[in-house]
């Protein structure tokens, strides 16, 4: 029942230790194995005979002869790697009723070269050759091992011997079997073996459709791995012999040490992608860099021919393997690696499964399913493990995308409010950074009124208006009188706010929709809309008199008087700033002439027949 013997051999070892019985110490006179009525299969563990032919000298006559009989000695069949031909004796005794036809099976298909030789009854022996050597299609019974039939009689008691040969590890479990027993046993095993490698292969497609679905190359790595790991099972099970190619024994002499190195090469590299080993520890990723190597080594070695040194090195990268990965795993795991938890729970249950089988295998243990397919159930477990591993792995990582992109959404939030802020601080400066470029060009910054051009703008929109509206409107041009002597005596300054104060009168006492600008110098426009020549006359007459009763700082008491000439506009004559300006200005000058300190009206009719005129 033991199918991976050859696995268990290397992962026993690496448990164990090598087994100190390779060769047996104690000579022993050869103890027979008895087969009673109603046996079903026995095992010969134990009462099996090596011997060690270093040379490979050594025929059957020399030893079945006396001289051999001492050399023969007792062991566990648990041979290992060896370049002798090992010789084996057992010693068969029927108790049965009748002649019978039995079943040797030799439960280790890798055994490169079996000599089977069984007495021919006339004192020689008649040979038989098993071994993964010989091709399957010429087995006496096509099966996965090497199994040969022989018949013994009633009482009979009966020395048989073995010659086996093989570049790679040598172990000698051998089993008699009853016919109908072995048919029973070999139809059992073979739907263990179906469920086997169909979760296998099962796992196999999911994980290449978890490369479709994720595109991470982590499930293209485990598939690589899963693959050559149950062709590997299928083929030191002996199923690559019977299935794979029956025809060609070469293949199988190669086959098993070529996996093992990819499912070493595999491993690694799937352990050092789901692990992250290059982050999280540079010593690790190195050292499997170093197995990996070996296990190339091993292969380019095996493909020139030497196997046996081929399968020699690929078995100790197979060995390093597990405690190399194990301790990677727990140190990624303590360093923060969170994905590295169902990678150790794989690999742990796994060597749990190991050990209980290394317990069985040595006999500490009974016969049980649990006990017998541990090795087999600890592997579909573990890859099973492997692959919630990658899943795991994945959750964690968009995980942490998740966290980061919420993170990077807070800030944008943050930002974006910021900006916002930031936008309203600098249109509101700009809009009144605007207010103030508005208010100096439009107007005067000694006085504050409208300047020369504002003024006239404002002459032009309120003579459009009045013409729509038809509603009067009047406009005064104010000079100050002797304004220059006031310069000359007292400064330019003290003329400055002369001026001011003017203008502050203004303001104050006109009305909210008259408007006043400084129209150059020391002479200002009033524009007095919806206002007819009486009202205005009376509106700029208290204004006159208000300015002339104003009291100036630094004037020594002087005040000043105003010369006004007005105009009123004419519904319906088209007369337009040029015009009416004209008119106030030549009112004004006559007002002037007429001594100052008053007002004067200008007639804008004859003001405009006057241009026209001209
Ligand atoms: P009149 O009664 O004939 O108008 O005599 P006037 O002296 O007022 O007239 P004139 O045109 O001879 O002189 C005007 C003066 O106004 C000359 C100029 O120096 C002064 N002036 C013009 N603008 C300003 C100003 O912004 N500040 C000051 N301080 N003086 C000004
Ligand atoms: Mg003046
Ligand atoms: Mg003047």
């Amino acid at each position: 029942m033991v199918n991976h013997r050859y696995l268990l051999l290397v992962l026993s070892l690496l448990l164990f230790g090598p087994s100190h019985n390779l060769w047996g110490i104690d000579q022993q006179t050869p103890s027979s194995v008895i087969l009673s009525e109603g046996f079903n299969d026995v095992g010969l563990e134990g009462k099996i005979y090596f011997l060690s032919d270093p040379q490979r000298q050594l025929g059957i006559d020399a030893v079945s002869s006396p001289v051999h009989v001492n050399d023969f000695k007792s062991g566990s069949g648990n041979i290992g790697f060896t370049n002798a031909a090992v010789w084996v004796r057992y010693t068969l005794t029927s108790h049965l009723e009748t002649r019978r036809r039995l079943i040797l099976e030799i439960d280790y298909p890798l055994i490169d070269e079996i000599e089977f030789y069984q007495p021919d009854g006339v004192g020689g022996f008649e040979v038989r050759l098993g071994g993964d050597t010989n091709p399957f299609v010429l087995r006496e019974i096509k099966f996965r091992n090497t199994l040969f039939t022989f018949e013994i009689e009633p009482g009979q008691s009966v020395t048989y011997y073995m010659r086996l040969v093989s570049r790679g590890p040598i172990q000698v479990p051998v089993k008699v079997w009853e016919f109908k027993a072995f048919a029973e046993h070999s139809s059992t095993t073979l739907f263990w073996h179906g469920l086997y490698f169909g979760a296998i292969l099962l796992l196999i497609v999911s994980s290449i459709v978890g490369f479709y679905l994720f595109r991470t190359s982590l499930f293209l790595w485990y598939a690589f791995y899963l693959s050559c790991y149950g062709l590997l099972n299928f083929t030191v099970i002996g199923l690559s012999s019977q299935h794979l190619w029956p025809e060609t024994p070469v293949l199988q002499e190669y086959a098993s040490s070529i996996l093992l190195s990819l499912v070493v090469i595999g491993a690694m590299i799937f352990s050092g992608k789901l692990l992250d080993l290059r982050q999280y520890s540079i010593t690790y990723f190195y050292l499997f860099r170093v197995i990996i190597l070996l296990a190339l080594v091993g292969m380019v070695i095996s493909l020139s021919g030497y196997l046996v040194l081929a399968n020699q090195i690929t078995t100790l990268s197979g060995m390093a393997l597990v405690p190399i990965v194990i301790s990677a795993a727990a140190v990624v795991y303590r360093r923060g690696n969170l994905a590295a938890r169902y990678f150790l729970l794989a690999w742990g249950v796994f060597l749990v499964f190991v050990f209980i089988s290394g317990l069985y295998y040595w006999g500490v243990l009974p016969y049980g399913f649990f006990t017998a397919y541990a090795l087999q159930i600890g592997s579909v477990f573990e890859v099973t493990m492997l692959g919630v591993a990658i899943a795991d792995r994945i959750a964690l990582i968009n995980k942490e995308k998740e966290k980061a992109d919420k993170l990077a959404n807070n800030y944008l939030v943050i930002l974006n409010e910021k900006l916002e802020e930031l936008v309203h601080e600098r249109t509101e400066e700009l809009v009144e950074s605007n207010r103030k470029l508005h208010k100096l060009a439009t107007h005067d910054s000694l006085t504050l009124l409208l300047n020369h051009h504002s003024i006239i703008n404002a002459l032009k929109t309120a003579i459009s208006a009045a013409e729509r509206l038809r509603q009067p409107l009047c406009i005064a041009m104010i000079d100050v009188d002797q304004f220059k002597q006031i310069n000359d005596k007292f400064g330019h300054q003290v003329g400055d706010n002369v001026l001011v104060a003017i203008a502050n009168t203004f303001t104050r006492s006109l009305r909210a929709y008259d408007v006043a600008g400084r129209y150059g110098g020391e002479e200002f426009l009033l524009i007095l809309p919806q206002t007819n020549a009486e009202n205005a006359t009376e509106l700029i007459e208290r204004l006159r008199e208000n300015i002339t009763e104003l009291i100036f700082s630094g004037t020594q008491g002087k005040g000043v008087t105003v010369s006004v000439g007005m105009t009123s506009y004419q519904c319906g004559i088209e007369m337009n700033t040029d015009t009416l300006i004209r008119c106030a200005d030549i009112a004004l000058y006559r007002a002037k002439e007429n001594g100052r300190d008053r007002i004067e009206w200008g007639n804008c009719v004859a003001a405009v027949n006057d241009v026209r005129s001209s």
